[in-house]
């Protein structure tokens, strides 16, 4: 198989708008004559969704959630970035362009990285349009702020609920079109399989989580919006529910999977607290504006916390070490996540961690507190010598920044973030892995789309923050409406696809069969017991950090797990009725055929680069170690068991950009 990328030949500011004039159409008309199957109801589904039905197609639309906004993009906390340069601070769409190729570390293709920077600046337009509250300054103009791995502020927000936001401006785009009868909804149905009909994707199997009944949908082209799959480690920021399996069933079907070790790590979130934890909990990069990231300098003062003798605020300054500042001056505390984790990792393995377990750093907002009280002092004509004054306008300043966030943390961790500095420590957060995808946003397999997280994405190796929403809508909203026209205007004569065919019999029964194995199984141990050994091998072997000897490990254990897992799970009930065990079971046996390639893949990256750090690959200072050779996207072919998995390699041309060493300091 050669993978073909279909870039647009000619210069890369001209690509996608040459593209767009030359691709093929198919008019409104016929528009009404074609049936697309969008799978997935997150921020790329649901706008992808109402899109394509505003322009005319019939939609049909499916989500394992009760409602759309349910999604997990509902959770997303900090912003979208755009190169609208509303701050005059020398932004650009060649500097978007830029600092998301260099903060994926030179691993994501350049051609759909310049197009999602294009079209960032549309996405605002449209949700503001749309009504989506986004943060305003005093002048009620649309305000900014910075995140990580970038030197000007471009990231809209709404609070620290963004996802939110933007999920209700996509969720009503889509009720309009419910309310048209172009969007038919198909809320708690689970895909389980995609049909193949004569090579193209002609629709899926699904089960409807409330009856349990099997259910068959066709379609002309199916689009999967299905999200990330970082749940495989079980501990991590991701929604309870959110599985690999449609991406996974997709793989088997023919669609190959690129790059599946690029996992994101995010430096802030709430510590593991214990084993009985099945959640963890993002404090959004945001906090990096005015958080500063410590522990201490003195070993023994990072014990005596440890032991609870010692708190962060008896610690003077002089004895605080603010590690990413000291290490990367340019960028400080909004180094690029990997960058950070890693750096938190490197303390906390030393010895400086401050919680019991040592695994937690500080992030502190004293000096911005501080900071704030003082300007805002001096704004009112009040007494900036006045300390509980200073202190107390410099709160209110945070709370309205960030006061959802910081009430989180106090509910969870029953501190007050206000007066004592937060304790953070790296989860797994993101998939920059995923679906391998052409210009068109086309898998290898004909007629079937793959778009936002679900997909190997436009991150490389590692996703800057506010990233995710910007390719998720972008897709849904701008990217997939035009391409997948290139696809169906062959199929406007085709009429509507039969669902009584082989082919449907035959996906319906492989479904079948599984879900019937699985409850006759009478094993003796529950799902969760698997998904929790399954999360210890990938965090302890394919974690933050990599190397060859754990990764051959962990793809010997995983193995065996599973074998474990067919030969001793239990699942309770019946599969004709609501299960959600059942429904657990089905996305953790895919969890353990996925884990496996993971594990493949790393072993086979032999570089490290991006959050993919291979311990054998790091500079003397400890930094990732990039190789030439692994300039590629590693796009992995299904063959029956992980370990069979054939790769296949896009090349990385950098025509616009020079691959340099990667440096934030
Ligand atoms: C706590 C947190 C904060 C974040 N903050 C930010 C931020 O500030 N900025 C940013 O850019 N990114 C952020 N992200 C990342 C971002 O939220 C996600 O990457 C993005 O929302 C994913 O959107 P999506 O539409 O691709 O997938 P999702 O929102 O995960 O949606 C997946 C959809 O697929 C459906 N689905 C899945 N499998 C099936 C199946 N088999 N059958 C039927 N339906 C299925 C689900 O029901 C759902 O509707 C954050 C992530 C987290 C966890």
């Amino acid at each position: 198989m050669t993978l073909d990328s279909k870039v647009p030949k000619g210069p890369i500011k001209d690509k996608w708008t040459t593209y767009k004039d030359k691709i093929n159409l198919v008019n409104p008309a016929n528009k009404r004559l074609i049936d697309i199957i969008v799978v997935g109801t997150g921020l790329a589904g649901g706008s992808a969704a109402a899109t394509l039905a505003e322009l005319g197609y019939n939609v049909k639309a499916f989500c394992f959630q009760d409602s759309p906004r349910r999604a997990h993009s509902i959770a997303a906390q900090g912003g979208i970035n755009a190169a609208k340069n509303y701050q005059g601070d020398g932004d650009s769409v060649y500097r978007l362009f830029y600092d998301t190729v260099k903060g994926g570390d030179y691993r994501s293709r350049e051609a759909n990285v310049h197009r999602l920077a294009e079209v960032s600046v549309n996405i605002i337009d449209q949700c503001v349009a749309q009504g989506v509250p986004f943060a305003r300054d005093y002048g009620g103009l649309l305000d900014n702020r910075s995140f990580g791995g970038v030197l000007v502020s471009r990231t809209f927000y709404a609070k620290g609920q963004t996802g939110q936001q933007l999920l209700l401006g996509a969720y009503s785009a889509m009720n309009r079109q419910i309310g048209r009868g172009k969007i038919k909804m198909y809320n708690r149905h689970e895909m389980l399989d995609v049909v193949i009909v004569d090579g193209k994707a002609r629709g899926i199997i699904a089960r409807n989580l409330v009856t349990g009944e099997i259910e068959r949908h066709s379609a002309h082209a199916v689009v999967l919006g299905t999200g990330g799959y970082g749940n495989a480690f079980y501990l991590s920021t991701y929604a309870m529910g959110s599985n690999v399996t449609a991406a996974w069933k997709a793989h088997k079907r023919g669609a190959l999977f690129a790059n599946p070790c690029f996992t994101q790590i995010h430096p802030t979130c709430i510590p593991v607290s214990g084993d009985h934890q099945s959640k963890l909990t993002l404090m959004s990069e945001s906090l990096r504006n005015d958080g500063r990231i410590w522990v201490p300098k003195k070993l023994e003062d990072a014990k005596a916390i440890q032991q609870g003798k010692l708190k962060p605020t008896e610690i003077k300054e002089a004895d605080r070490d603010y590690f990413l500042e000291r290490r990367y001056p340019a960028f400080g505390n909004l180094v690029p996540r990997d960058v950070a984790s890693r750096a938190a990792k490197e303390r906390c393995d030393a010895g400086f961690g401050v919680n019991a377990t040592g695994e937690a750093v500080y992030l502190d907002f004293a000096a911005a507190i501080q900071r704030y009280g003082k300007e805002q002092a001096h704004v009112k004509g009040l007494d900036e010598s006045d300390s509980d004054l200073v202190i107390k306008l410099g709160k209110e300043i945070i709370k309205s920044k960030y006061g959802n966030l910081f009430q989180m943390y106090e509910k969870i961790i029953d501190q007050n973030p206000y007066e004592t500095p937060m304790m953070i420590y790296p989860a797994v957060h993101y998939t920059m892995g995923g679906i391998w995808v052409d210009y068109n946003l086309m898998t290898t397999v004909p007629g079937l789309y793959c778009i936002g997280e679900a997909n190997f994405s436009d991150h490389g190796a590692n996703r800057l923050g506010a990233s995710a929403l910007m390719q998720g809508l972008a897709d849904g909203y701008f990217v997939l409406p035009y391409t997948i026209g290139d696809f169906l205007a062959d199929d406007i004569r085709t009429g509507p696809i039969p669902v009584d065919t082989t082919e449907f019999d035959d996906a319906e029964k492989n479904v079948k069969d599984k879900l019937d194995k699985l409850i006759t199984n009478k094993g003796k141990y529950s799902v969760d017991h698997f998904h929790k050994r399954l999360g210890k091998i990938m965090w302890n072997k394919c974690g933050m950090s990599r190397n060859a000897k754990d990764l051959k490990e962990a793809i010997i254990e995983i193995a065996e797990l599973r074998k474990e897992f067919w030969k001793d799970v239990k699942v309770p009930g019946n599969a004709d009725e609501y299960n959600e065990e059942l429904a657990k079971a089905g996305r953790v046996a895919d969890f353990l055929e996925l884990g496996e390639l993971f594990a493949k893949d790393a072993l086979h990256r032999e570089e490290s680069c991006g959050g993919h750090f291979r311990e054998e690959h790091q500079t003397e200072e400890g930094e990732a170690k990039r190789r030439k050779e692994f300039q590629y996207v590693a796009a992995w072919e299904y063959k029956g068991e992980p370990k069979d998995a054939v790769l296949h390699k896009e090349d990385l041309k950098y025509e616009d950009i020079e691959v340099k060493e990667r440096s934030y300091k």
